[in-house]
């Protein structure tokens, strides 16, 4: 039987008691964003029912009433089943939002959607290192507060070492965000080649 959450928490917990947390590295890395000693949190305990996520059912939910209307809601791309908005607030030089115009989850696409999803996000890196000076871009679904799919897709300077890997969205925190004008300038250039990739409408 799988470890349950209540004795994944004990087990973990014990062991920190015993042997203290692991031994790492994680400082002498070049991509480590902090210098001096930090401290390690207790673990909270697990909670019996996990509170329902930000626009739980497409009831109040931001992203769903900018998929019914992406030309007025912000977005810089779109076709029937998917749209692409920008960070507002990244340092970086391709930061951006990919999300299904309809209300679902990972787990609750259809094969139509899924099938879609990989076309973009391998069009979006293309789009990206073509017309952004990055390396590569990285996906994650950091938003777990929210319901409504979001995946993160942002890159880092070409040469800027230090930003690569795990820490880039602890770097992105820290760092001074892009002037808006700026990011929405880059947004209609990518946008456009990302039309040229897999169809769909760039915003004027
Ligand atoms: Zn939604």
């Amino acid at each position: 039987m799988p470890e349950t959450p209540r004795q994944w928490y004990d087990r973990v917990v014990r062991a920190i008691e015993d042997d203290g947390h692991r031994e790492t590295d994680l400082p002498s890395w070049t991509s480590w964003p902090w210098t001096g000693e930090l401290t390690v949190k207790a673990l909270d305990e697990p909670v019996e029912t996990e509170p329902d996520r930000r626009g739980v059912g497409g009831v109040d939910c931001h992203s769903c009433a900018t998929g019914a209307d992406p030309a007025t809601g912000g977005a810089v791309w779109w076709d029937e089943l998917f749209f692409v908005v920008p960070a507002r607030s990244s340092s970086l030089p391709f930061a951006m939002f990919l999300m299904p115009r309809r209300h679902c989850d990972l787990a609750t696409m259809t094969p139509e959607e899924a099938r879609r999803q990989g076309e973009l996000l391998t069009a979006l890196e293309q789009t990206a290192t073509a017309t952004m000076s990055v390396p590569r871009i990285q996906v994650a679904r950091w938003g777990d507060g929210g319901e409504h799919l979001h995946w993160w897709v942002y890159a880092r300077p070409t040469g800027m070492l230090q930003l690569r890997g795990t820490f880039l969205s602890h770097w992105d925190d820290l760092l001074p965000p892009r002037p808006l004008d700026d990011v929405a300038a880059d947004a209609r250039v990518w946008a456009a080649d990302l039309v040229t990739r897999v169809g769909g409408t760039a915003a004027s």
